[in-house]
Formats: structure tokens, C-alpha cells, sequence
């Protein structure tokens, strides 16, 4: 690494091709729908309305996958975190079943755009492993492949010799395997959609923060540095890094730092050894673990930052150490990548719908899971924006729910990775 103090040298965009041309917004301009934030969940969107023939514009602060969309794992992982059971509680039978469904699906959709607009993200799909160091985390695995089961999806345990063979870690005790996902070069991905939107008609503005949204004339104005955009609807997709555009809406979730790292090109007699399969895996622990090759042969491991923002490389201890434990032969092989994103947590880690005016709405929320979710929700987030039945959605929109004593969410995350660990640790009957 040239420069040992960079915290921020993603892998992804070294490796993905070229970033479309998104022009900052200049002048007035006229929409139907208006879309803060070019991540997955915007993007998606936009897709869909444009593919409807809906005049859409999108606008970033920065760019397509600037955000947690092109920094993430790449990970396109089934589902929600939660069974149907769950869902139907919270949500009553017909709608909790329906987000299930969505989520059931999410993988299929995702890997099928991908395939069906073209889009060069180094798209592998074969299947996606859920690893579990405790007898308390195989049995939620085989819970998960039980729920799965009766919905027809091809999953199954991974008993520790299979795990082995799969995996080449003696870190964990063994898995599941859901066949549906896989992963992608998710920057890759994001700028793909991003050209997808321009192609079919839609426009996608970098470097144009949105910095106010105001009504004027009964249409939204969205005001940027140079420009304005005024729209009937507006769908704010800005996830973890919601700043104050919307008063109080950065209240309503809190933004976690994960951190990966991406070791140098692996040998092909290390390749042997390890994620034989190329399927990724993450983790069953509360303060989640994951870990993937990409098509070069690179390893990359993430998880949980140290606190706050990566400072310098050594904020990447964690990860080395996870490195270290996971494949002891590559505790000294050479580290290329390092870098971190934000992840949106918000109660209940469910997704969240907010309308927060008359045509203006906000959804994020996927609380670390959001690459087949939030391209999956792009057609339903469409029917809102177009103003389809909202009974029909997966998920009703709601008014701003924002976390009680949110100033003090600093706090609250420090006390909740203590008491998530230690939780993780009395599972696994480490006492100190
Ligand atoms: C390190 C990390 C690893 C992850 N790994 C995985 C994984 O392997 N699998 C998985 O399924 N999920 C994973 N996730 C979660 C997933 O990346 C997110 O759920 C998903 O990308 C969220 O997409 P989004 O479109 O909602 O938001 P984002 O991608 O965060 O997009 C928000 C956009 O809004 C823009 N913006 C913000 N404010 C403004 C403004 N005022 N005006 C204009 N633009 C603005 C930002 O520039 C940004 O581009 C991970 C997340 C992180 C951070």
C-alpha cells in the first residue's frame, strides 16, 4: 500500500468498468418523480418508473454507488433477517407475507436484471453460505433451513466435514447454503443500473446535492448548488448518510460503520484451499462477520469498525485479525484494499416506508442486507411514486417514526457492539 495512512482505497471501483457520465444538475428542470440518493434503492426505482415511461431524474451528492451501494460486501443474500412469523406479527398476515415473498425472491430479481439489462459486475452466483461458530447459531441454521423448506428454496445444512471442504475454515462449527444468491462487484452494479436509467430515458445527476426541498406552484422543488428539479413526487433514498434535508429524518435510524479489507490476488494453490465453491459467506453472530472472494482471487473480510469512521489503515485491526483466525496460512499475505461504509440500523432492523408529505416519501433501512432488497423494492417503491394502491405494497407507508434520545445513538452503539459481543461470546462459552 503506497500510502500506509490512506483509510479509504476501495476495491471496487478499481475493478468495476468505467463510471457513466452523470453530469451535475444545472438550471431548471422539470420531472415526474425526483429521486435524492443513487445507491440501489434509487436507482432501482428510477429504473422501473423510467421503464414505465415516468420522466425521472435522480440526484447524488457524489455519484452511483457513492454510498453504501458501492462499498459494501456485494453480497446478494435471500430475505430479510426476520421469519414469516415475524413478519406477520409485525406487519398482519397478508402484507408480513407479502414482504417475505419480496424478500423470498430478492436474489432471482436481482441476478435476472442483471441478466436481463447486461450489466458487467462480475455477477457469480453459486449460492450463499451462512457460517455458525456455536451450537446455538446452527440451531438458528437450521431453523432458517427449515422456513426456507416451505417455501420450495433450495437450502440445506452444511454438517462441519461439508463446511470444511466448502469453506477451508476451521473457524466455524458449519452452515447452511441457500443456492438463490451469490455475489457481484456491487459498484460494478450500481453504475450498471445507473446507465440502465439513463438508456431507458430516466437521468442521473452526480455532484448534486440536494439541499432543500420546498413546495413552490403545487410541485416539489428540489434545489441543488447550480440547479433545481421540480417534481409531483419525491422519493428520498439517501439510507445511512440522510443528512438534514428532511428535518428529523436522520433521526429515525442509527449509521454503523463496517470495514472490509481485501488481501492481494490469491495463488491457484491457495485458491484450492479455500472458498472452493467462491460462494460468500457471513456469519450468524450478532456483531456479523463476512467474508468472499472476488473474480481476481482476492480474499475480503469485513465486519463491525472499531468506532467511527476509518481513521488510518491500522482502524482495520479487526479485520486482520479475522483474517488471521479465519485462514491461519494468510495471516501475512498482502492486504491491497482497505475501506468502510455506513449501514443504516433502525428498530426492529425491518425496512423502513416514511411518507413524510403530501408526494414525498423515504425508504431505507436494510439494516446491512440491502443489495437483492433494495433492488427488489424498486418496482413496488414505482407503483407508489405512480400512485398504484398502496395496499398492494409490501410495505405501507408510514409517517416519521424517529428514535427516542437519538443524540445519544454514539452511546447506544458502543453499549449495544459491548452487549451484542458478549452475547456472541457466552455462545460460544468463552468466558473472558
Ligand atoms: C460495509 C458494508 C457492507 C455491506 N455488505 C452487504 C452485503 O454484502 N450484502 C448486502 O445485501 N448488503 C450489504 N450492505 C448493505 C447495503 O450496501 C445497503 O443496504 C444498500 O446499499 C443501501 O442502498 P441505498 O440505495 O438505500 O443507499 P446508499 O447506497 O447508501 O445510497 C445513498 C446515496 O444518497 C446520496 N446522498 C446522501 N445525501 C444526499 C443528498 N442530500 N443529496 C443527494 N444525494 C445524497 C449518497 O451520496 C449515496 O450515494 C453493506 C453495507 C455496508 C456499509
Amino acid at each position: 500500500v503506497a500510502n500506509e495512512n490512506a483509510a479509504d482505497r476501495p476495491l471496487w471501483p478499481a475493478t468495476a468498468p468505467p463510471a457513466p457520465n452523470c453530469p451535475a444538475l444545472s438550471g431548471a428542470h422539470q420531472a415526474e418523480v425526483a429521486i435524492i440518493g443513487a445507491g440501489f434503492t434509487g436507482l432501482s426505482t428510477a429504473l422501473h418508473l423510467a421503464e414505465r415511461g415516468v420522466a425521472v431524474r435522480v440526484l447524488d451528492a457524489d455519484g452511483p454507488g457513492a454510498g453504501a451501494s458501492g462499498r459494501n460486501g456485494g453480497q446478494v443474500i435471500a430475505g430479510l433477517r426476520h421469519f414469516p412469523a415475524d413478519l406477520i406479527a409485525q406487519y398482519g398476515a397478508p402484507r408480513g407475507m407479502r414482504l417475505y415473498r419480496l424478500g423470498a425472491g430478492a436474489a432471482d430479481f436481482t441476478f435476472d436484471l442483471i441478466a436481463r439489462l447486461g450489466i458487467d459486475c462480475a455477477a457469480n452466483r453459486r449460492g450463499w453460505i451462512q457460517a455458525a461458530d456455536t451450537q446455538v447459531g446452527m440451531e438458528q441454521a437450521r431453523s432458517r433451513v427449515a422456513a426456507w423448506r416451505e417455501f420450495g428454496a433450495p437450502v440445506r445444512m452444511l454438517e462441519r466435514d461439508e463446511f470444511r471442504a466448502l469453506v477451508g475454515s476451521d473457524a466455524y462449527l458449519g452452515g447452511w447454503i441457500d443456492e438463490r444468491c451469490g455475489d457481484i462487484n456491487p459498484y460494478a452494479y450500481a453504475c450498471g443500473l445507473a446507465r440502465a436509467v439513463i438508456a431507458a430515458g430516466g437521468s442521473v445527476h452526480g455532484g448534486s446535492r440536494a439541499l432543500a426541498i420546498r413546495r413552490v406552484g403545487g410541485m416539489w422543488r428540489v434545489e441543488t448548488q447550480d440547479g433545481s428539479l421540480s417534481a409531483e413526487r419525491v422519493l428520498i433514498a439517501t439510507n445511512a448518510l440522510t443528512d438534514t434535508l428532511w428535518p428529523r429524518l436522520a433521526r429515525a435510524f442509527v449509521a454503523v460503520w463496517s470495514f472490509q479489507i481485501a488481501t492481494a490476488p490469491l495463488s491457484e494453490a491457495q485458491r484450492a484451499q479455500i472458498l472452493a465453491q467462491r460462494a460468500p459467506v457471513s456469519d450468524t453472530r450478532r456483531v456479523l462477520r463476512y467474508f468472499r472472494l472476488d473474480q481476481a482471487g482476492r480474499l475480503i473480510v469485513g465486519g463491525k469498525g472499531t468506532a467511527g469512521k476509518p481513521a488510518t489503515r491500522a482502524s482495520f485491526a479487526l479485520q486482520l485479525a479475522m483474517l488471521a483466525r479465519l485462514y491461519p496460512s494468510l495471516a501475512d499475505q498482502p492486504i491491497e484494499f482497505h475501506w468502510g461504509g455506513q449501514v443504516a440500523i433502525t428498530p426492529g432492523r425491518l425496512p423502513q416506508l416514511f411518507a413524510l408529505a403530501d408526494g414525498v416519501f423515504a425508504s431505507f433501512g436494510c439494516n446491512g442486507k440491502g443489495v437483492a432488497w433494495c433492488t427488489a423494492i424498486g418496482p413496488a417503491l414505482a407503483d407508489l411514486l405512480t400512485g398504484t394502491a398502496q395496499d398492494d405494497l409490501p410495505l405501507a407507508p408510514e409517517p416519521l417514526r424517529t428514535i427516542p434520545f437519538h443524540r445519544l445513538r454514539r452511546v447506544y452503539v458502543a453499549a449495544a457492539n459491548t452487549w451484542l459481543r458478549l452475547r456472541d461470546r457466552f455462545d460460544r462459552g468463552v468466558g473472558s
